[in-house]
């Protein structure tokens, strides 16, 4: 596979959003299917939706250069709503259905790359199943249920 230069890589910055997509979305080097500067290979197609701005960017560094505030994951009482976008075909997941369930990773013994696990429900696009061991960045994890308080906003 070469590396061609393509110009159509946008890199949008806070508060500008990338009218490519249909939801609001920025980052470094984004291409028409959501892949970016920092992960750009085939099955790099999916963006995040951070629980701080509520945009989507392809990842938490894209998140970090084009927004001037701290990235919070979304939000575990909001995973019913669409938090995931494919850039394949540009449905949206929400957070539960991105992640199985509410689940733990199954067992991981024999996780080929099999539709319908790490994969777009809508429209079969693989997608990166190395997202499963950071996406504590971008979900929230299931914590305690009661905070130990110092978070008062
Ligand atoms: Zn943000
Ligand atoms: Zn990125
Ligand atoms: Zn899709």
């Amino acid at each position: 596979m070469g590396t061609t230069p393509t110009d159509d890589r946008h890199t949008t910055t806070a508060p500008a959003t990338d009218d490519r997509f249909a939801v609001p979305l920025r980052g470094v080097g984004v291409d028409p299917e959501t892949r970016c500067a920092h992960w750009d290979g085939p099955v790099d197609v999916v963006a995040l939706r951070f629980g701080c701005c509520e945009t989507y960017y392809p990842c938490d560094a894209c998140h970090d250069a084009a927004a001037d505030h701290e990235a919070e994951p979304w939000p575990r009482e909001r995973f019913g709503e669409p938090a995931v976008l494919c850039g394949a075909c540009g449905a949206t997941l929400s957070a539960r259905e991105y992640l199985g369930g509410d689940g733990e990773a199954r067992s991981a013994s024999g996780s080929r790359t099999q539709s319908g696990d790490d994969a777009c429900p809508r429209c079969g696009a693989a997608f990166n199943p190395g997202c499963r061991q950071h996406r504590d960045r971008y979900f929230e994890a299931s914590g305690p249920e009661s905070g130990d308080g110092g978070n008062d906003l």
